[in-house]
């Protein structure tokens, strides 16, 4: 057994004896019941005789001596002892008898024992003869004998050793039972019975108050009781018990109570107390209340923790023994040496951490001046080195500023608790000055076109400029020369026709930017060569019956031959130029600024893969994830879902796949939209995230826009924006569209339903599709085949329509239609004219009228984008200017048209039909869909066209027209009513 157990099966506290009898303590006679009853036998039975005991106090003893007799059988019979709920019963007797051998000339029958028994009975109705005197019915506890060696007992009675022996019986289950002594001749004297129970008291142990138990029925028996944790002590783990053992005496403890967090143990472990102030104690246990790490305090006794004081604050992962800490104070000595356009900085740790050991550093970098007065955070292109946040070094390396500049760098001391607090970080700051640097170098380059004698070529704009660039310088030599051969041609944008060059031979290319820091690095070589004279012919060959084909067409066409013939008569024919010439424009239209980055077609790659490799970044698959289908796109349907890149914040995206079985133009095509898109980036152009092409499905991944497509939005929220809101958007429409006309990029198909809207209501242009133009899908009836394309008419200008003059000023006409869509939330412009109706009718300068509620500013810009003569309509930056003029003054959006007015001819509103075919005011308030108010109209008498049409605002009021939209609705077609009576007396005068 080891030592353990040992101690576990230790009594942990001392019995109770409940007494159920005591003959010491009887007053009178004890009364027991003697059998044989005198009389009955020669020899008495027991006889109950007054003694002494030890300490001579009187006592009532029973005694017996009847050695000299034989068969002796001599019963003394207790009364009647209640059980009072013990199961196992103790009897403790004092006795002395008589040693045989002292006797003289005593028989061999003499005794020194005696027997003890017990019956039970659930009423006292023992009587003289009942229970019989034997065993059975009576219950033999023992015999018991004298324990120490037998005394000699002097003659006089006057020394008597006293014996006392205990034995105890169970289990008892009546209501009580009677004792009985047995002598069978011996010579004996009963000198106190004394009958108990044994219970465990009432204890406080392990943290847990057990309450009084009466021990089980066998001696051996374990009686478990349950304790109840003391006040503010809970249980740990297991049920919290004692065992009473068969003596009365608690054993084996299971479990324990433990105070609760904010509670000490006292008084040994019977109280838990609660931490006092300035004290707490985080958990449960038998730990003693810790005093208040410093910067913090309790607000309450039993506290389980310190808050900490204002202005200190602890992580989630500081020890709650931990003193609060605070914000650190500013880093020190900031030195700045500038090289060029990067530059290194360096300073001493913070003088206070506060009381914290994990101050990192950040970087604020700001730009300044450039004559604009403040401050402006830096873009993403500034490069940090190790990095611009939580740096753990009091040093960085800052790179790729721009030349000439004046920045400001803040290094912020920030640590574990800096975000707690509601101060910004305390930092320094440095202004520094970049210096003049040249611009970086060129990084691509490729090949627009090509003759036998000549090669167009064009090229990204270098990352850092640096500057303004002035123009580029295109160095270039035949392969096998050396650079001592070399020309230089100069262009002022970032494309060149090199002419002059030898057929069917490769030249070494190399371009460089000039700035007024002077020129870049130049690019690396690049090869190109110009077509040889087979080449030459099998092209012309090729071109010649497909042109001749279509230009059976018409006498455009003709014309076209016959030009084609007079360049080739030239030999300087260019073979490209004819296919580009719509898409090049661009490069040759003058008013570009110099070192301008220009939007370069996809298709003028040779190898239109390329143009997506230059432009869009590819994404792993395992970054995106796809989540639910939102639309349905030309190639496929379109998702959205989530993009997570390396080191970068997981975002929300949407995703164009490209639907399986695609042909390879079909890729070509559907990934040509991410070649444009990945071209721009402007707050009001979708911006591409990237595309998928190394997996399948293709995909291309964009930022996400909440609210979809504006025309669907503006429909779904009919009435629901302010004039200035609605302005708003357009305003980000007209900023796009600047960006993009700046790039040279000529949209075709702008339109509401091309426009998306996100969470913010920004609107971005989107749609760099081209494939809807072409000829062969005839699925959408919104693009209408004409020469040489499809086109949306409706959103169309006329000479685009016409000779597919496609340019920044064909994009405002079809501005002016998004305008007019946007102020009438998404009605369909033309309403449902035909197309040719309404080319027809454009022809004829009609125009749209002004939407419901629309300010006449409004319509005025979209008159002026409708300008037949394009070289009249306004340019985007224009609208920009004068949308923002509206937006700073809302005054000058109070005035609405009246009808028919200025000089274009508005169309009749096609939205409000004509009253003239109803013939009662209900018909026609149906059909406004205002039947809801045709009893409002009857009550109040407004049941003829004629009172109808005179009705004002107030009328509608009265009416009982509450409703804002109705309101209006109802004015606006009363109002229209009016103009059409009008003009039905103008027909008839
Ligand atoms: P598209 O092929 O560009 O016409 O796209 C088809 C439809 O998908 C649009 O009408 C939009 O409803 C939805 N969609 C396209 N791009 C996005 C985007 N970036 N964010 C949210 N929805 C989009």
């Amino acid at each position: 057994m080891d030592i353990l157990w040992i101690l576990w099966m230790l009594p942990a506290a001392l019995a109770v004896e409940e007494t159920l009898m005591d003959s010491t303590t009887a007053t009178a006679e004890l009364g027991w019941t003697v059998y044989p009853s005198s009389g009955v036998s020669e020899s008495s039975s027991w006889e109950e005789v007054s003694g002494y005991d030890e300490n001579m106090n009187t006592i009532r003893t029973y005694q017996v001596c009847n050695v000299f007799d034989n068969n002796q059988n001599n019963w003394v019979r207790t009364k009647y002892i209640r059980r009072r709920g013990a199961q196992r019963i103790h009897v403790e007797m004092k006795f002395s008898v008589r040693d045989c051998s002292s006797i003289p000339n005593v028989p061999g029958s003499c005794k020194e024992t005696f027997n003890l028994y017990y019956y039970e009975s659930d009423a006292d109705t023992a009587n003289k003869v009942s229970p019989p005197w034997m065993e059975n019915p009576w219950v033999k506890v023992d015999t018991i004998a004298a324990d120490e060696s037998f005394s000699q007992v002097d003659l006089g009675g006057r020394v008597m050793k006293i014996n006392t022996e205990v034995r105890s019986f169970g289990p008892v289950s009546r209501q009580g039972f009677y004792l009985a002594f047995q002598d069978y001749g011996g010579c004996m004297s009963l000198i106190a019975v004394r009958v108990f129970y044994r219970k465990c008291p009432r204890v406080i142990q392990n943290g847990a108050i057990f309450q009084e138990t009466l021990s089980g029925a066998e001696s051996t028996s374990l009686v478990a009781a349950r304790g109840v944790c003391v006040p503010n002590a809970e249980e740990v783990d297991v049920p919290i018990k004692l065992y009473c053992n068969g003596e009365g005496e608690w054993m084996v403890p299971i479990g324990r109570c433990m105070c609760k967090a904010g509670h000490e143990s006292v008084d040994n472990g019977t109280v838990c107390r609660a931490c006092q102030y300035g004290f707490f104690k985080p958990t449960q246990g038998d730990d003693a209340c810790l005093q208040c790490p410093m910067n913090s305090r309790t607000t309450n006794e039993g506290a389980t923790t310190c808050v900490c004081r204002n202005g200190y604050y602890r992580t989630d992962s500081d020890p709650l023994q931990m003193p609060c800490t605070t914000i650190p104070s500013a880093p020190q000595n900031v030195i700045s040496s500038v090289n060029e356009t990067s530059l290194m900085l360096e300073w001493t740790p913070p003088r206070e951490g506060g009381g914290r050991e994990d101050v990192v550093y950040n970087i604020i970098c700001k730009s300044c001046g450039a004559g604009r007065g403040g401050c402006t955070r830096c873009g993403d292109n500034v490069q940090f080195v190790p990095r611009q946040l939580g740096l753990i070094e009091p040093r960085v390396y800052i790179s790729d500023l721009l030349a000439h500049t004046q920045y400001t760098f803040e290094i912020q001391a920030v640590n574990g608790v800096s975000d707690q607090s509601p101060y910004s970080p305390h930092y320094s700051a440095v202004n520094i000055t970049t210096n003049q640097a040249a611009p970086s170098a060129v990084s691509i380059m490729h090949q627009v076109s090509r003759t036998v004698d000549s090669i167009t070529l064009s090229w990204s704009q270098p990352d850092q400029p640096n500057g303004v660039i002035l123009d580029y310088e295109l160095q270039y030599y035949e392969k096998d020369q050396t650079e001592y051969n070399s020309s230089v041609v100069r262009s002022q944008t970032n494309t060149a026709v090199i002419r002059g060059l030898k057929p069917g031979a490769i030249y070494v290319f190399q371009v460089r930017a000039r700035t007024v820091a002077g020129f870049g690095r130049y690019s690396g070589k690049m090869y190109f060569q110009t077509m040889t004279e087979e080449e030459y012919n099998t092209s012309v060959q090729e071109k010649l019956p497909l042109i001749i084909g279509s230009a059976a067409a018409g006498l455009v066409f003709l014309i076209a031959v016959v030009v084609i013939i007079i360049v080739c008569n030239r030999r300087g024919f260019e073979r490209a130029d004819s296919e580009y010439t719509d898409k090049l424009q661009h490069y040759t239209s003058g008013h570009m600024t110099p070192g301008m980055k220009i939007y370069i077609d996809p298709f003028t790659y040779e190898d239109p893969n390329e143009a997506v490799r230059e432009f869009a970044k590819e994404i792993d698959i395992s970054c995106v994830k796809i989540e639910q289908v939102i639309g349905a796109g030309e190639f496929g349907e379109v998702c959205s879902g989530n993009l997570k890149l390396p080191g970068k914040r997981e975002m929300f995206v949407a995703i164009k796949t490209l639907k399986s079985g695609y042909t390879e133009k079909q890729r070509r095509d559907f990934l040509s939209e991410a070649s444009i898109m990945g071209q721009f980036d402007h707050p009001n152009v979708i911006h591409l995230e990237g595309v998928v092409t190394k997996s399948s499905p293709v995909m291309i991944v964009t930022e996400f826009m909440e609210n979809g497509s504006l025309d669907s939005f503006l429909r779904q929220n009919d009435g629901q924006f302010t004039v200035i809101q609605l302005v708003g958007m357009l305003r980000g429409i007209a900023s796009g569209m600047k960006y993009l006309s700046d790039m040279n990029y000529v949209h075709r198909d702008l339109a509401a339903r091309n426009i998306l809207v996100n969470s913010n209501l920004v609107c971005k242009v989107s749609d760099f599709g081209l494939s809807r133009f072409l000829e062969d899908d005839t699925s959408d009836p919104t693009y209408t085949s004409a020469l040489g394309g499809k086109i949306p008419i409706r959103w169309t200008a006329p000479e685009a329509i016409q000779y597919r003059k496609f340019t920044s000023a064909s994009d405002v006409w079809s501005y002016g239609i998004v305008m007019w869509e946007v102020m009438s939330y998404g009605e369909r412009p033309y309403w449902d004219m035909t197309n040719q109706d309404v080319i027809n009718a454009i022809e004829q300068d009609y125009r749209l009228p002004p939407p419901m509620d629309c300010p006449s500013a409004l319509h005025q810009l979209m008159l002026d984008c409708w300008q037949k003569e394009r070289n009249n309509r306004p340019k985007f930056s224009q609208i920009v200017n004068n949308l923002d003029k509206m937006i700073r003054n809302p005054n000058s959006l109070k005035a609405m048209t009246p009808l028919s007015s200025g000089v274009h001819l508005p169309l009749l509103d096609r939205s409000v039909p004509d009253f003239s075919s109803f013939s009662t005011v209900d018909d026609w308030l149906d059909a406004i869909k205002m039947g809801q108010y045709k009893e409002n109209f009857a009550s109040a008498n407004f049941t003829s066209f004629d009172v109808v049409s005179q009705m004002t605002m107030d009328d509608i009021l009265r009416v009982g027209v509450t409703l804002g939209g109705h309101q209006k609705k109802i004015l606006n077609s009363v109002q229209m009513m009016r103009a059409q009576m009008n003009q039905i007396q103008s027909v008839e005068v």
